[in-house]
């Protein structure tokens, strides 16, 4: 059985970043990176509309979502950011280790030679290219790590570390067809789970990290669709009129009359719903299943930026000019909605309510939410309290919204997990 002090098992941007990180800061150490695929990163070109979206110079734990209950969110994503209190973008001077914007844009600079620009906050290489970044990442991870293309199927805690089985995949990528199918097992000192969520699986997030995770005794929360379309209940009235207009306007996630997320932006309103980054960033409130009780409804405020008082005065002005209120929304939507034969119009356009069924699925979902329980997961290290295991990037139980908060946390949890390894070997 081939031997190595650390395996990744999930060769993602968390799990490539971790694989780095432990290289560059203790050379000589034997890593292996398990990959499932037949290539390393395959979801980071689609990243970001191909322009890959990678860390925001806006950081705050609002921007993140759990849906682990025992854990202070607050506490552990200040932790996790490297966050003081009060919440600011400067680094937490207690921590000697940079892990804020600042320390993804270094292991982008610094590591990956990636030049990164900035747009209003929101950090992309430069290039304009997401495959930059993953051309980049595996270049460093197969010069510091030994790549094997292998889907895990089992990870047993032994009494000196980790025994790990994968199924090979790698035949046709190495040019050795024999070992396709091949199971092979593994023993490694250490060990990073990084296998992703369910989002977009045939880039290799197939769910399987978090049945391994489960086996091993590591809590994990029910998933679901995060940063997605939601169909509505009855898409054949209201949605086959307003199908391909763009609107925008203030969308409200509520379940049963109680608001748990709110956002404004550009609204796509399709013929089965609605999309649009507004809608993704309320998604993930509305896309587990419904349990009794359940009423799930987007609210939403065609007219944001007016409040009811002044809507209904420039609607009234209109109409004695003109007889109607064209031109305040949407020629297309006026049509549709049919607004004007309310009897107070400046209510119907900011209040239409519409019944949500369910999310699109995980071909359309930019993050899974839900996973592997914060409470066990220590913020710094990133290390499970239970196992040992080392667990980063989706697989956790931590969603972010859309602008680069989801790579941030992937990057930010490689280099803990990574940099931990490293101070394990200098403490034993
Ligand atoms: C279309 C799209 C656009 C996005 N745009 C952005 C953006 O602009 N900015 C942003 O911040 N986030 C974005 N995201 C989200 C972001 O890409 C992910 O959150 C992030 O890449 C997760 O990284 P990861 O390494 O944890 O998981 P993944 O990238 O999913 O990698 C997991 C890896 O583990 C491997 N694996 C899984 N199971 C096993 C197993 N059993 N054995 C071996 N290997 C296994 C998989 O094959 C995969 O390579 C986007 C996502 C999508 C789908």
């Amino acid at each position: 059985m081939k031997m190595y002090d650390l395996i990744v098992v999930g060769g993602g941007i968390a799990g490539m970043t971790a694989a780095i990180t432990a290289g560059k800061c203790q050379p000589g150490l034997r890593i292996l990176l398990l990959e499932g695929k037949e290539a390393l990163g395959k979801k980071i070109a689609l990243t970001g509309n191909g322009r890959c979206n990678f860390t925001n110079a806006n950081m705050s734990p609002a921007y993140y979502n759990t849906d682990s209950a025992g854990v202070d969110r607050d506490w552990w994503l200040r932790e996790f950011l490297n966050l003081p209190k009060e919440g600011s973008v400067t680094a937490c001077p207690a921590e000697e280790e940079d892990y804020g914007v600042s320390a993804v844009l270094q292991f982008m600079k610094d590591e990956l030679m990636v030049l990164c620009e900035e747009k209003q906050g929101y950090y992309y290489p430069s290039s304009g290219q997401a495959q930059t970044v993953q051309t980049a990442y595996r270049r460093l991870a197969n010069r510091l790590a030994e790549v094997t293309y292998g889907k895990v199927k089992n990870i047993e805690k032994t009494t000196d570390g980790y025994r790990i089985t994968a199924e090979h995949t790698d035949g046709a990528a190495r040019g050795k067809k024999g070992s396709i199918g091949k199971e092979i097992t593994y023993q490694g000192t250490n060990c990073i789970l990084a296998c992703g969520g369910t989002a977009y699986p045939k880039t290799g997030s197939d769910g399987s990290g978090y049945m391994l995770a489960r086996r091993m005794g590591i809590r994990v929360n029910p998933w679901h669709p995060g940063l997605c379309p939601l169909i509505a209940a009855q898409p054949e009235g209201i949605c086959k009129k307003w199908a391909g207009i763009r609107a925008h306007a203030s969308v409200k996630a509520v379940n049963a009359g109680r608001i748990l997320a709110a956002a404004e932006g550009e609204v796509q309103l399709t013929d089965y719903g609605l999309s649009g980054i507004p809608v993704f960033q309320i998604s993930r409130f509305l896309s587990d299943s419904k349990k009794e009780g359940d009423d799930y409804r987007v609210y939403i405020d065609f007219v944001p930026r007016l409040s009811e008082a002044q809507l209904q005065y420039e609607i009234e002005r209109r109409i004695a000019a003109f007889g109607d209120f064209r031109g305040i929304i949407h020629e297309k939507l006026y049509d549709a909605m049919e607004f004007e034969k309310s009897k107070t119009p400046w209510k119907a356009m900011k209040h239409v309510e519409l019944a949500i069924a369910a999310a699109k699925g995980y071909d359309m979902a930019q993050v899974c939410a839900g996973g592997i329980d914060l409470t066990d997961i220590n913020p710094k290290t990133m290390q499970h309290a239970g196992t040992g295991v080392y667990c980063v990037g989706e697989i956790l139980d931590l969603d972010g919204l859309c602008g680069g908060y989801n790579i941030h946390a992937a990057v930010i949890g490689g280099i803990r997990a990574g940099r931990s390894i490293h101070d394990s070997y200098l403490t034993d």
